[in-house]
């Protein structure tokens, strides 16, 4: 396939980095009912009225997606200026938004960073027959070193804001025209009959979102909450490679799905596939998740497994899966690796996959293969690695041939 092609609709071009200025006003965007009642608090408006315009806020940011102020007309013209004066409602800048032939949408997005230098996380929108998944990023890089992903290799960390969170799905929605009364622009693939185009949130970007809890609970829970951009719970899925000590926060606190990023059998192996292991290994983090709360089985733990050639993919490793799996009520997803440039690691072969999945549906599960989305735009899992770090010309190249390859 034709990259170029691929990439074509709606390409934003890329700002050069001297443009780049921090925001003079902080956003209310991803802000709770209790800070944005603070906000309100700050210019001046009493106590007594202040529930009572939080409500209007929350339902003109998260129910209509007002981009503006002037846009709240059910909010006084004076308020509307004071608030105006003191803050915005802004959005993550995009960079550059690339359409995939598949209808995967990625979006490159600049944040506030240091110096006047930006930081930058992708966000990816993957449509499926009746439903439409937003993979969002909780850090701009990751502090884990998993040696197959590609986001690990990234230097530059920095634990993304509620804000930025909850940000993420609002550009999606507006960029996809998901919010009432819109349209999604000509060529766009709408999943579902009539209904809403993000109607999935998995926190599988960029970053460990265990090691950013609070801001990633904080945002879950604006994004869950049934007055505003209400998507259930059962529809939020926060993947892990295995933070133990907020395993039970995450039931707890957010009560949302949860998928364990498990991806090895035996502990030796995981040390070196994701050297987290080594603090956590795998009986810890096995019975952290046989006591996750809520568990149950209609509300099944997702183990996630990519599939290595020569490295965790032979048959003995699946049976050695299906054994440790007993008892908890799991759902296996089997993720074909993604190459990266300059990786030291290859897919399985489909054939072994296919070995591999045979034996997991044999004892009871259902074990669909991910098949790897957007891979011309590089948005699959453990690409995401925002362009902070220049490709080089060879790398470039290596990606145009596995774009041709798909
Ligand atoms: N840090 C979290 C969430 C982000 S990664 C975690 O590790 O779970 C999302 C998923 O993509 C994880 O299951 C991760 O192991 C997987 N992944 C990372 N790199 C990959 C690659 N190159 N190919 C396929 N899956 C990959
Ligand atoms: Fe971080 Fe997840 Fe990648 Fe590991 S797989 S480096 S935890 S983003």
């Amino acid at each position: 396939m034709n990259l170029e092609a691929a990439v074509a609709p709606g390409f934003v071009e890329k700002a050069p980095l001297e443009r780049y200025v921090d925001p003079d006003r902080p956003s209310l965007v991803g802000r709770s009912r209790a800070e944005l009642a603070a906000a309100l608090g700050e210019i001046g408006v009493p106590p007594a009225q202040r529930k009572m315009r939080v409500q209007q806020l929350w339902h003109w940011l998260y129910v209509r997606g007002a981009t503006t102020f002037d846009t709240m007309t059910s909010v006084s013209k004076e308020l509307r200026a004071a608030l105006e004066n003191r803050f915005t409602v802004a959005r993550p800048e995009v960079v550059a938004e690339q359409v995939s032939v598949d209808g995967t949408r990625k979006w490159l997005l600049r944040l506030p960073g240091e110096n006047q230098r930006p930081h930058e996380v992708e966000c990816v929108y993957i449509p499926e027959t009746g439903r439409g998944t937003l993979c969002v990023s909780s850090q701009v890089g990751c502090t884990l070193n998993c040696t197959f992903c590609h986001t690990g290799t990234q230097r530059l960390v920095r634990n993304l804001t509620a804000g930025e969170i909850v940000g993420q799905i609002m550009v999606a929605r507006d960029r996809l025209g998901d919010w009432p009364g819109q349209c999604p622009p000509d060529g766009t693939i709408v999943p579902t009959d009539g209904g809403r185009l993000v109607t999935n949130i998995v926190m599988m970007g960029m970053g460990e979102p265990l090691y950013n809890f609070e801001a990633v609970r904080d945002a879950l829970l604006v994004v869950a909450d049934n007055e505003g951009i209400a998507i259930s719970k059962r529809k939020i899925t926060v993947s892990t490679s295995g933070v133990v000590p907020n395993i039970k926060r995450t039931g707890d606190e957010i009560g949302v799905m949860l998928a364990v990023s498990l991806h090895a059998v035996r502990d030796g192996l995981r040390d070196e596939l994701v050297p987290l292991n080594r603090k956590y290994p795998i009986e810890m983090l096995l019975d952290a998740c046989r006591n996750y709360p809520g568990l149950t089985n209609a509300k099944r733990i997702t183990f996630e497994y990519v599939m290595l050639k020569g490295i965790n993919d032979s048959l003995a490793d699946a049976k050695a899966l299906v054994r440790l799996l007993a008892g908890i009520p799991a759902k296996i997803n089997l993720i074909p690796f993604n190459p990266w440039p300059g990786t030291r690691y290859e897919c399985s072969d489909w054939e072994t996959i296919e070995k591999f999945s045979e034996v997991v549906f044999d004892a009871g599960y259902s074990a669909p293969v991910r098949t790897p989305r957007g891979r011309d735009i590089l948005a699959a899992c453990g690409q995401l690695k925002s362009a902070t770090e220049k490709l080089s010309a060879r790398e470039r190249m290596a990606l145009r041939a596995m774009a041709m390859t798909e």
